[in-house]
């Protein structure tokens, strides 16, 4: 079933592309395992996937000890600081960075490891009070304190939409993200791209790739419904 969930998914992305007029290869495909087994994650890997998502770090960890060294892992969830020094050499993009101190350990073991850390600043651009991330009138600032850190290169912005039964109420806010983007890119500011967007899920990839997701985080429409109940820790 994986693999067909995959392999159907992927249809509506290209699908969704050509809808909008985009080459398809601009958009990739990430698939969320946060909760499923390292199994899973091996069925796809050996189907080819190469690009997984996760969003608590000792999870992150483990399935990277286990799991093939070419996997790109994408931290997509909430992440303290005291926990950045675990992954901060084992993640090809952070996408949820939402303050200046958070950014500033990020430098501090990135330099340490000597790597340059990839990351996304996330927006809360629905302003709901149960997310993390910016608001859209914050993050031109954090970013430009950020373009100074060396071993930081900031990618482009992330948001999670809220959730809804109707993904063309979530438009707005994709189309939001975008338009940020592009306003910030516009001032041209030393060490910082605006090329990535990762913005949409299950629920509403289809309307965020019309508006300019180059990623796209999909966990329920491959793995299947997540039981947390199973997984407290
Ligand atoms: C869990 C999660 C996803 C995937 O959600 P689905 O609705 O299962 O596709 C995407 N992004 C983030 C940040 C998540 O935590």
């Amino acid at each position: 079933m994986l693999i067909e969930n995959y392999e159907s998914v992927l249809q509506e992305v290209r699908k969704a592309c050509e809808k909008a007029g985009r080459n398809e290869n601009e958009v990739s495909l990430i698939a969320v395992s946060k909760t499923k087994p390292v199994s899973d994650i091996q069925t796809l890997y050996d189907h080819g996937v190469r690009i997984f998502g996760e969003n608590k770090v000792q999870e992150l960890c483990d399935k990277y000890d286990s799991l093939p060294k070419d996997i790109q892992w994408h931290m997509i969830g909430h992440l303290q600081r005291n926990k950045v020094k675990y992954i901060i050499d084992k993640v090809a993009l952070i996408h949820s960075v939402d303050s200046l101190r958070l950014a500033q350990t990020i430098q501090e073991e990135a330099k340490k490891k000597n790597v340059i850390a990839n990351i996304l600043i996330e927006v809360n651009v629905a302003e709901e009070e149960s997310k993390f991330g910016l608001h859209c009138d914050e993050v031109l600032s954090l970013i430009q304190e950020i373009s100074t850190f060396s071993n930081i290169r900031v990618q482009g912005l992330m948001t999670i939409a809220p959730y809804t039964e109707n993904e063309e109420e979530n438009r707005q806010y994709f189309r939001k993200l975008k338009k940020l983007a592009v306003d910030i890119k516009a001032k041209s500011i030393d060490n910082i791209h605006m090329d990535t967007l990762s913005m949409g899920m299950t629920g509403d990839y289809r309307t965020a790739i019309e508006e300019g997701a180059t990623y796209v985080r999909v966990g329920t429409g491959i793995f299947g419904e997540r039981n947390y109940k199973l997984k407290e820790s």
